[in-house]
């Protein structure tokens, strides 16, 4: 493996329009790689893992909308950046986990560059932003010589940075549900520090009759291959008002669901040690407790 700052010679190639970028994804299928903001790609050019093509998105037109309706929802383009998301109003308060999960993602500069898209797209099973898309629901919509096709982000992590996406599609935006009246989202994570990579993050999305949970959507990142939802909690939620016992099996519960490893970031028993606690306090928080 290749371990330089220097970045190993590629083609770069700069599409008009979306269907340029999808013609020559098309064409070119696994010996390219799309680029948004670049943190992620960029990085992997110099480590050894870049393609021989780069499709950059940067100059295709009105890609970096973030655009709130109270039917339709929220639809994030595929160049708009972690920071645009995070000085979006509607999403501050309609979606509080995704605010979170962009406006605490890395530095300024790459919160600049970066994209949501391009984290959703990154399949990383620490991505901050797909735990909390994960939590509330949404769709990516795909772009390719076929047409335009949408998965759900329930279906769209396949295995370890394996993604529904096909080599010659194209994400171009993601779309998340209108939330509900009732309905409470949040995300928290934990880091060895302020810039570094989640080790464990959480995010939870409660749809309330009262204080009665209707139904529940949690999710949990960097405990498995992908970023999961946890089912059994899920199911001990639903139709329970959220009582200490109810959070004490959801702590217990939490561990028999995933599947953490020892890595730089930490080690499986620490992750299995404190997934519990931080699905019952992200619990609680999106409760406002
Ligand atoms: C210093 C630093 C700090 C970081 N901190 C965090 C963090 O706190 N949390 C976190 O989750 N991540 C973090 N990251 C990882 C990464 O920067 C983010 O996930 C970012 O959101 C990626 O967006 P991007 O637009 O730069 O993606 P790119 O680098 O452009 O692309 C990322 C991947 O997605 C694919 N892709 C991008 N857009 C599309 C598209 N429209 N269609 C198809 N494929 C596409 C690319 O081919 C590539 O595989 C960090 C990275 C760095 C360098």
């Amino acid at each position: 493996m290749a371990s330089s700052r220097i970045l190993p010679e590629f083609e770069l190639l700069i599409p008009q329009s979306i269907k340029e970028a999808v013609d020559l994804l098309g064409k070119l299928k696994n010996k390219a790689s799309v680029m948004a903001g670049g943190t992620d790609v960029v990085i992997s050019c110099t480590k050894g893992f870049g393609s021989p093509n780069v499709i950059s998105l940067a100059e295709i037109p009105a890609l970096d909308y973030v655009e709130y309706d109270s039917k339709s929802g929220l639809r994030i383009g595929a160049m708009a950046t972690l920071q645009q998301v995070a000085d979006n109003a509607d999403v501050q308060k309609r979606y509080p986990a995704l605010w979170k999960s962009a406006a605490i993602n890395g530095t300024p500069q790459t919160r600049n560059m970066g994209t949501v898209v391009g984290n959703i797209m990154r399949a990383s099973p620490s991505g901050d932003c797909i735990c909390a898309i994960l939590a509330i629901g949404g769709k990516v919509v795909l772009r390719g010589s076929k047409g335009k096709r949408e998965v759900s982000i329930d279906d769209f992590y396949i295995k370890y940075r394996e993604t529904a996406c096909k080599s010659d599609e194209l994400a171009v935006e993601i779309k998340i549900p209108a939330p509900a009246a009732g309905s409470c989202n949040a995300f928290a994570r934990m880091t060895r520090t302020t810039l570094d990579l989640s080790k464990v993050n959480v995010a939870v999305r409660l749809d309330m009759s009262g204080k009665t949970v209707k139904e529940a959507r949690v999710a949990i990142g960097a405990v498995a291959p992908t970023t999961i939802r946890l089912k059994k909690v899920e199911a001990l939620l639903k139709g329970k008002q959220i009582t200490d016992d109810v959070l004490q099996k959801i702590v217990e519960t939490v561990p028999t669901e995933i599947k953490p490893i020892d890595d730089v970031r930490s080690t499986a028993e620490y992750r299995r040690d404190v997934a519990g606690i931080m699905v019952k306090r992200i619990i609680l928080e999106a409760l406002g407790k």
